[in-house]
């Protein structure tokens, strides 16, 4: 059995502090708790295209080389997580940029303080989450299956 037709796919980057912090598992098993699949998962370090490809648009901007050294200053973890409303149920379990205005029970209102260190990077559903995914992986990376719990997460009604 396949991912179901209504399941989307997002993007999500555990940044260097994530992993320093060794909050890997803490953050995985969050979205994995919520229902979420995940169906890509790989350790990488941001080179300079890489970066730029993803944070390019404030390359302009004054925090951007502070930014780059802080997202090449450790491996990351790129993952893919798929489901009904994924785009959306990802972002909200991430919480707000201001990681000291989002709401405790979001990832950055429980663990960060930052606004620049803010543990995940989740797609934004305005900026293309099927190219950020592709930005990372190829498609024979990417993996198609049915959870054991899918039909308990939703109601048939819900996957019309
Ligand atoms: P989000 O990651 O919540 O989608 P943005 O797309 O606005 O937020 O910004 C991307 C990332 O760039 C942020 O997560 C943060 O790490 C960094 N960033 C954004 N704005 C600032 C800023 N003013 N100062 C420092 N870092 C910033």
């Amino acid at each position: 059995m396949s991912n179901h037709p209504k399941e989307e796919k997002t993007l999500v980057l555990i940044k260097p502090d994530g992993i320093q912090r060794a909050l890997l598992g803490e953050i995985l098993h969050r979205f994995e708790r919520k229902g979420l699949k995940i169906i890509g998962l790989k350790m990488l370090r941001l080179d300079d295209v890489l970066t730029k490809a993803h944070y390019g648009k404030y390359e302009d901007k004054p925090f951007f080389a502070g930014l780059k050294d802080f997202m090449q200053s450790s491996p990351i973890v790129a993952v893919v997580l798929c489901g009904v409303n994924a785009v959306k149920v990802t972002r909200l379990i991430v919480g707000q940029t201001k990681s000291y205005e989002a709401i405790p029970g979001t990832i950055r209102g429980d663990f960060a303080m930052s606004m620049q260190s803010n543990l995940v990077h989740a797609s934004d559903p305005e900026e293309n989450p099927a190219e950020e995914v592709k930005r990372f992986f190829e498609d024979d990376e990417l993996f198609s299956y049915k959870k054991i719990n899918f039909d308990l997460l939703h109601a048939p009604d819900e996957l019309k």
